[in-house]
C-alpha cells in the first residue's frame, strides 16, 4: 500500500509513514459476496416482485423480506394508502446499480 499523503510505498503493518510521518488508515474492504451497501436505499435488481420496493426496504433496514411484503399487501388492501405509498417509493427510490460500484464512488 501507499501513503495517502506523500504517495511513497509504506509497510501495511506500520501505523505511520516512514517518509512523511502521516497516519496510515487502512480502510477495511467490504466482505466478499455481501450486498453492496452504499448507505443509499435502492431497489435491488433481484428478489423483486413488482418494482423491488419491498426488497429495497428489507435489504436496507435488515427486515424480513416476506414480512415486509405481507405488511405492504395488508396495508394496501385495508387502507388503500399502501398502493399509493408503493407507487411513490417506486418513483423516489433509485434502482440499484448493475455492478458493485467502483471504490471511491
Ligand atoms: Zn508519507
Amino acid at each position: 500500500m501507499f501513503c495517502s499523503q506523500c504517495g511513497k510505498p509504506v509497510d501495511p503493518s506500520s501505523r505511520f509513514c516512514s517518509a512523511c510521518g502521516a497516519t496510515i488508515s487502512a480502510a477495511a474492504p467490504p466482505p466478499v459476496g455481501s450486498y453492496p451497501n452504499t448507505g443509499q436505499l435502492t431497489r435491488p435488481r433481484y428478489n423483486r416482485m413488482i418494482a423491488g420496493v419491498c426488497a429495497g426496504f428489507a435489504l436496507h433496514y435488515g427486515w424480513n423480506l416476506n414480512l415486509v411484503r405481507i405488511l405492504t399487501a395488508l396495508v394496501a388492501l385495508f387502507t388503500g394508502v399502501g398502493a399509493i405509498a408503493y407507487l411513490i417509493a417506486w418513483v423516489i427510490i433509485p434502482e440499484a446499480p448493475y455492478a458493485i460500484p467502483a471504490k471511491g464512488l
